[in-house]
């Protein structure tokens, strides 16, 4: 099968500007660039905040537990993970899985909006505090702002808990549950892709 554009120009963003990246700190304890995973055509994409230790050591976003109950969401939405797009803010693992500092987020940002400007998702979910304010600015934070739709250059964003927060608080996973019905809904409104 033919390569789509949207999926030469990923493994261009990835292959020649990303490369073997040093434009900050983390590509010194890094095992692998964790760039994004899923269909180039998806219409739900998916930002969480950046690899933890298995998706470092595998390359791939969102594996590990956190990851599992993400796909456990996305199953439940009626997607595979191949159908959506799956990616992370900073694209290296921050040493102990501490939160990415302000400069790493700027150094990797630049790619994260190439991601969705080449994929064109009909809707993002951003999964946690991080993804939201790298995509939206300051907001007075997730608890006010979750599962009411903003925007991203034009693009519905849906803020959301992120999964891991749901594995110390599972009560929120009905939160989580609404959210993901309004995007549904967005989805099911908004007719394929052409
Ligand atoms: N948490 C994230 O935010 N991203 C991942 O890829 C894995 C865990």
């Amino acid at each position: 099968m033919a390569v789509s554009p949207r999926a030469a120009a990923l493994a261009d963003l990835r292959g020649k500007e990303i490369g073997d990246c040093r434009r900050c700190r983390l590509c010194e304890t890094r095992t692998n660039i964790v760039f994004g995973a899923g269909s180039p055509e998806a219409r739900l994409m998916f930002v969480g905040e950046g690899p933890g230790h298995d998706e470092d050591l595998q390359g791939i976003p969102f594996v590990g537990r956190a990851g599992q109950l993400l796909t456990d969401i996305i199953v439940a939405m009626k997607f595979t993970r191949d159908q959506v797009y799956i990616a992370n803010v900073v694209k290296c693992r921050p040493p102990q899985n501490r939160t990415p500092e302000p400069d790493e987020i700027e150094a990797c940002r630049g790619f994260l909006e190439k991601q969705i400007e080449i994929i064109a998702p009909a809707v993002i979910v951003c999964l946690g505090a991080v993804a939201v304010s790298a995509l939206l600015g300051a907001t007075g934070g997730i608890t006010k702002i979750r599962g009411t739709f903003r925007e991203f250059r034009g693009v519905p964003v849906m803020p959301t808990f992120h999964p891991a927060y749901l594995l110390r608080s599972p009560d929120k996973k009905k939160d989580v549950w609404h959210d993901m019905q309004q995007v549904m809904a967005l989805l099911a409104g908004e007719g394929d892709r052409g």
